[in-house]
């Protein structure tokens, strides 16, 4: 075998998988992840640790992998990441971890994610949790966290590391963030988060369902009245933004937030796609074309759509979306309409009938150094559509902010937050979306674990949690 190249990991071929919402990728088989481990060199000066944004110890866990001890590497991913299952399916490793790998010089870096998601499912299936609920310190610490999605978690597990009695408050009746409810499962397989998020639970980490901080408690009445010492605040960035084009109050318009999370969440596996009650017709349109997008369109894909299109006022290589989306949609039939401006969406009594489309070039760079879409005169057209989906990003809610006195919001709505990830009100931190904007799940989880480390030195406990590495958060 070519060692310059990787090992190919099985996928669902296109034809099937648009049937079903299960795994697109299959994973390896132990002998492929032997043969793949094999070809990392492991560096005495590992670049690829730097370039994950939580500094995971890369040639330990492939080194332990490789030696067969599954146990070992699965500690080792541990120490820094409670959830590799996930991330090693979600993370942006190619402008990541494998980015920095000394292999992707002269020929292919290590496959760190598909090797990662290995050992975390090895775990999964075999129900092996390394971290053991430690004693409660004395006296007792409280911290309450708000969000339950990867920013929430990290902190959660942390902090119960150190003793210290956590408590989840998350707003929806289920648990995991965008995990749960935005990331479709043909990604991320939902028994996979919930098989991690009882893992966190076994530490003693209580979840409570059903509880939108700043409606059924305020942050000053969780610390005043419910006695927790400190509040970590990972509520996401997930409030939709629209394109403001005429035609967007009409049926058939959804956020992709909106759809995600229809889809998501009244899909329970065994039900057939097609009949899930979510309002979508059979022309799907998708404007955006970052992950969500790819997400929403792929989706509308094996919702039995006849036609579901990406429509993008950019060319493909300006695209924010991961590669291996685009290359996952462009084999799964998806229509890509690339440097089209969306004009308005057009109604006939009150639905959408279609969409009014003009072709764009590229001009000058903007401030974002991307070079800017301008529009060609008179090349209008219109899309025979009728359901549209707006994925353009997302804002913050506005909640916490306007029932915390005192707590400080940037321009766009962000929390602020010093290096220790503490906001303007002591004792409440914040971290992920809330704070950054829309980021990624592994980014999230680093300003949860670092947060995690703000409030113990708060609190003045003396414990010795797992360290972030000194990247940029
Ligand atoms: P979230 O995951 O948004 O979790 C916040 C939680 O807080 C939610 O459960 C919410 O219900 C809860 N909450 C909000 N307000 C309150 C309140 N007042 N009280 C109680 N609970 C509250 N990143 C990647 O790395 N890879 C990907 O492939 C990827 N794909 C994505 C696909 C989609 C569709 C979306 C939307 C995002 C994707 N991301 C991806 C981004 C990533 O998921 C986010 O950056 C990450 O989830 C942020 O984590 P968080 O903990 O800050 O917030
Ligand atoms: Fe790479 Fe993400 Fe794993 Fe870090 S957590 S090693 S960035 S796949
Ligand atoms: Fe292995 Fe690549 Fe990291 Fe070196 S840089 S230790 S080859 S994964």
């Amino acid at each position: 075998m070519d060692k310059k190249k990787r090992t190919p990991c099985p996928e669902q071929p296109p034809e099937e998988r648009i049937k079903n919402f299960d795994d697109v990728v299959i994973g390896y088989t132990p002998e492929m992840a032997q043969t793949e481990a094999q070809r990392c060199l492991q560096c005495k000066n590992p670049p690829c640790v730097k370039g994950c944004p939580v500094g995971i110890n890369i040639p330990g866990f492939i080194r332990a992998l490789r030696e067969g001890e599954l146990e070992e590497s699965y500690t080792i991913l541990t120490e820094q990441n409670p959830i590799p299952a996930v991330c090693g399916r979600v993370c942006p490793q190619e402008s990541q971890c494998e980015a920095k790998c000394v292999l992707g010089i002269k020929g292919e870096p290590v496959s760190i994610g598909k090797l990662e998601r290995y050992v975390g499912n090895w775990a999964v299936r075999n129900d092996v949790c390394v971290r053991e609920e430690v004693e409660g310190l004395d006296p007792p610490k409280k911290v309450a966290i708000v969000g339950s999605g990867p920013a929430g978690l990290a902190c959660a597990q942390d902090l119960a590391l150190a003793g210290v009695d956590v408590t989840v408050f998350e707003a929806l009746h289920t648990f995991g963030g965008v995990l749960k409810y935005g990331i479709p499962a043909f990604r991320l397989p939902k028994d996979i988060i919930d098989a991690e998020l009882g893992k966190i639970r076994k530490l003693g980490v209580k979840f409570v369902a059903d509880r939108a901080i700043g409606r059924i408690y305020t942050i000053p009445q969780l610390m005043e009245e419910k006695g927790f010492d400190a509040v970590f605040v990972g509520t996401g960035a997930g409030f939709p933004k629209f394109l403001k084009i005429p035609g967007e109050n009409l049926n058939g318009v959804m956020s992709a937030n909106e759809f995600l999370t229809r889809v998501n969440l009244m899909n329970p596996p065994g039900v057939d796609a097609c009949f899930t009650p979510i309002g979508m017709g059979k022309k799907v349109a998708v404007i955006g074309a970052g992950n969500v997008a790819m997400d929403c369109v792929r989706t509308a894909r094996r919702l039995c759509a006849e036609r579901s299109m990406i429509v993008y006022r950019r060319a493909r290589e300006q695209s924010p979306a991961r590669v291996e989306e685009v290359h996952h949609a462009e084999q799964e039939g998806v229509e890509f309409h690339w440097l089209s401006g969306p004009l308005e969406i057009l109604g006939e009594n009150g639905w959408v009938k279609g969409l009014r489309l003009q072709k764009m070039k590229l001009g000058e760079p903007d401030d974002s150094g991307r070079r800017r879409p301008v529009p060609v005169p008179d090349t209008e057209y219109t899309l025979d559509v009728d359901t549209v989906i707006i994925a353009v990003g997302t804002d913050t809610n506005p909640i916490i902010g306007q029932t915390t006195p005192g707590l400080e919001l940037n321009r766009w709505g962000y929390i602020v937050v010093d290096e220790n990830q503490m906001t303007s009100v002591e004792g409440v931190f914040a971290g992920g979306d809330i704070v950054t904007g829309s980021a990624t799940v592994i980014e999230a989880m680093g300003a949860g674990k670092k947060a995690a480390r703000g409030i113990l030195r708060f609190l003045g406990v003396d414990a010795d949690v797992p360290l972030v590495c000194d990247v940029e958060i």
